[in-house]
């Protein structure tokens, strides 16, 4: 693993964001996630969605901490009900690793929606 995917949770942004020391636009939350608009929307619609417990991206996820992303997939459909996309549609994005654009090394899904949009994109 890369030095960078080791921040430690102590000065992790999503894990301030979680608890409430950086404020946040919430969208949903539940146990395990938290939804919260992106700052610097792409799409119309722009949402991130972390597990509340710390794990860098999807490569860190081990045996010990499977359940940290068990039930995302359904999370991730209650949010898009909750912000009206349900129906048309929506993109769900998990940038894994710096060479993959990933700036945030606590794991956490885009979910992109609001506007029509080409794949592959341009
Ligand atoms: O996939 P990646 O790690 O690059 O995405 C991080 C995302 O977190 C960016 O889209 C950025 O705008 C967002 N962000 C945020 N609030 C912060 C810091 C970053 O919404 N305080």
């Amino acid at each position: 693993m890369n030095k960078i995917e080791e921040v430690p949770m102590s000065d992790c942004i999503f894990c301030k964001i979680i608890n409430g020391e950086i404020p946040s636009k919430k969208v949903l939350e539940n146990d395990k996630f938290y939804a919260f608009y992106d700052i610097e929307p792409v799409k119309k619609v722009h949402v991130l969605i972390v597990p509340k417990n710390h794990v860098a991206n999807i490569a860190h996820i081990t045996e010990k901490n499977e359940d940290y992303v068990e039930g995302l997939l359904p999370f991730v459909r209650d949010v898009a009900k909750e912000l009206g996309i349900s129906k048309d549609g929506y993109r769900l994005i998990f940038n894994t690793g710096a060479k993959a654009g990933q700036s945030v090394f606590h794991m956490h899904a885009h979910l992109l929606g609001g506007e029509e949009m080409g794949w592959p994109e341009a």
